[in-house]
């Protein structure tokens, strides 16, 4: 097991990787624990919250919501938390952004821990604080940023990751390569998921890259002024498309990049996008979608990036360079228009 302390702004977050998922009972007591986990997660490691206090979710982003968040207070206070509670994360993106947000407001603050267990999680959603539920087709519309008090990454829970699950947590790697790691993305390029899979070395490799590339960007900027809007490449559209077609995250940001990667190539700022395309389709994404512009353009209106006349959209200079691009909202409906 490998602990790494990590520092933000006004706290601090261990993050223990190579670690097995047991380690939580040396962090936290099993009485102040309460783990929040989806039905899917549960049935697969079961075993593993036996003595624990615990909170099952059904699973799905469209549980991302304010009426999820109710009935998980109404659990805790039928449990008896108190300001002592530690609340523990256990699953992917959603369960870990659900399980921020509620121990951010649950008696104005208590502990939060995190045990990804998606490749997804593991590699962006549980790093850096940002947590939140989603309105309607407006993703993560409310929410805080606060760090977690600690990850455990127990990499052999993804033993039982579905497919699918693992070509969605390659979209957020893919999207780290694109914006600050060349390197990584001729990598990627040469490997697959099936190595992946077989090769535990190489995929724990990739793991702490990635989580390193996300620790260090919401380091130097962790309530999103500047460098962190980086990791919303492939996201503006991506998630306005992601609620109002039911796909699943990495596959809308998959379409996101996409779309991203051609604006950045009709702008000037990247001569060729072949090579991004390929690879998205190399991990079993979509890079193809029929989609409502107007609609989609209507809910990006909303996005948080957005400044008065203009949406920060985030473009490729090359790969392993993303740029912050204000586009006027004006010139972007038009470029809209052409897709
Ligand atoms: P998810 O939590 O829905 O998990 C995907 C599926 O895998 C679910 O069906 C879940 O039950 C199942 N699952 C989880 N772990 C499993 C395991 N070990 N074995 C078998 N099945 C398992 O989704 P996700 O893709 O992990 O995360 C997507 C969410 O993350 C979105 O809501 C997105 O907005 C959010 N996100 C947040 C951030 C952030 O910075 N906070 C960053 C990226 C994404």
């Amino acid at each position: 097991m490998q602990k790494k302390r990590v520092l933000f702004s006004g706290s601090r977050t261990d993050f223990y990787f190579d670690a097995s998922f047991d380690v939580l009972e040396k962090i936290v007591s099993k009485e102040k624990a309460v783990i929040i986990t989806d039905e899917n997660v549960l049935k697969a490691h079961q075993r593993k919250l036996k003595g624990y206090n615990t909170i099952v979710l059904k699973s799905g982003e469209q549980y991302k919501v304010q009426q999820t968040v109710d009935v998980i207070i109404d659990q805790l206070i039928a449990m008896g938390a108190n300001r002592q509670t530690i609340l523990v994360g256990f699953g992917g993106g959603v369960i870990t952004d659900i399980t921020g947000y509620v121990a951010g407001i649950f008696m104005r603050g208590v502990k939060v821990g995190y045990i990804p267990s998606t490749l997804l999680a593991m590699v962006d959603a549980a790093i850096g604080g940002k947590n939140g539920i989603d309105v309607g087709v407006y993703k993560n519309m409310v929410g805080l940023i606060r760090q977690p008090s600690f990850l455990i990454y127990d990499y052999s829970l993804l033993k039982t990751l579905p497919l699918k699950e693992w070509q969605n947590g390659f979209a957020e790697i893919i999207k780290h390569a694109c914006i600050k790691d060349a390197k990584m993305f001729a990598e990627l390029s040469a490997n697959s998921i099936p190595k992946y899979r077989k090769q535990p070395n190489l995929l724990a490799e990739l793991i702490k890259r990635n989580a390193g590339i996300k620790i260090k960007v919401v380091q130097q900027d962790e309530f999103e002024t500047g460098e962190r809007k980086l990791l919303n490449f492939g996201h503006t559209l991506g998630h306005a498309i992601e609620n109002m077609y039911e796909l699943s995250h990495g596959e809308a940001i998959s379409i996101g990049m996409t779309y991203a990667t051609l604006m950045s190539q009709q702008l000037l700022l990247l001569k060729s996008g072949e090579d991004i395309i390929k690879l998205l389709k190399r991990y079993g994404l979509p890079t193809v979608a029929g989609f409502d512009a107007d609609k989609a353009f209507k809910i990006m209106l909303k996005d948080k990036k957005r400044a008065e006349d203009a949406i920060q959209y985030i473009l490729l200079g090359k790969i392993g360079k993303g740029v912050v691009q204000p586009i006027p909202i004006e010139q972007l409906k038009a470029i809209f228009k052409q897709f």
